[in-house]
């Protein structure tokens, strides 16, 4: 199993009008390609914040945080915003969608960061991950036009767009019915067995029932960490005899 994430002692504090919040405390974790993560815990135990250093969007305040063999505080704003826009997919519980671009505008923007832009390409890519998601069909659309359903499997395509390596959800399915919910699961669970590490947050018990491991949070720790038993998830007996 490749290792992609490792976390040492990962502490992260907000400091506001001179009060201190800990957000996090003392994280230490690894994360093997290929795994499909479930993040629980109650509101306010740290979960989006370990999902936003995850994503390089945050730092911590104190440890340290290898992605992909690389020290992550050794790196410059830019060279993150590389590693962001090549190896990770952000899908948010707000759906997140650009509100004046049209489905096919909002799902191509990862690619037109990139170095290489070559509009032929792109323009492939995103009818490919638009027929993944079942949206080809409202490409020219804008999302106030989509269901909320509809508007979450376009962020999905937006953050598959690019290959990502990881991709990170928070609360994909929070906004959602539990139909829409359900079609969003099935989708990340697909994508996970085509080999893509997932972590997800998730309030939803019936959400983390696709995932290979749950790790529990409570006041900024990490209070349980689970992986699922061999007989019913296939990773896990690789991981067992690798
Ligand atoms: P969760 O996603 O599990 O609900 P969060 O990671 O959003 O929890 O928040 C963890 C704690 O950190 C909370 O007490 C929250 O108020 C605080 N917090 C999160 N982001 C900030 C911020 N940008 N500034 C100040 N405090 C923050
Ligand atoms: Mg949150």
């Amino acid at each position: 199993m490749t290792q992609l994430i490792q976390l040492s002692g990962i502490g992260k504090s907000f400091l506001t009008q001179e009060i201190e919040t800990r957000a996090l405390s003392d994280i230490s974790l690894s994360i093997n390609q290929g795994e499909y993560i479930a993040f629980t815990g109650p509101s306010g135990c740290g979960k989006s914040t370990l999902l936003s250093i995850l994503g390089l969007l945050d730092f911590p305040s104190i440890g340290e945080y290898h992605l992909d063999g690389l020290k992550v505080s050794d790196l410059s704003r830019q060279q993150k915003a590389t590693i962001r826009s090549e190896k990770i997919g952000f899908v948010f519980q707000s759906f997140n969608l650009i509100s004046d671009l049209t489905v096919y505008e909002n799902v191509v923007l990862p690619l037109t960061y990139q170095k290489s832009s070559n509009r032929q390409l792109h323009k492939q890519k995103v009818k490919e991950v638009l027929e993944r998601v079942e949206m080809t069909h409202r490409a020219n659309h804008f999302p106030s036009q989509l269901s909320g359903g509809q508007q979450q499997r376009v962020a999905v395509a937006r953050a598959l767009v690019n290959n990502p390596a990881i991709i990170l959800a928070d609360e994909p399915t929070g906004n959602l019915d539990s139909k829409n919910a359900q079609s969003v699961l099935k989708l990340l669970e697909q994508l996970n067995r085509e080999g893509s590490t997932i972590c997800m947050v998730t309030h939803d018990p019936r959400s983390s029932e696709s995932c290979t491991r749950n790790i529990d949070l409570l006041d900024g720790r990490l209070v349980k960490d689970e992986k699922k038993s061999i007989s019913n998830n296939a990773f896990q007996l690789e991981s067992v005899l690798a």
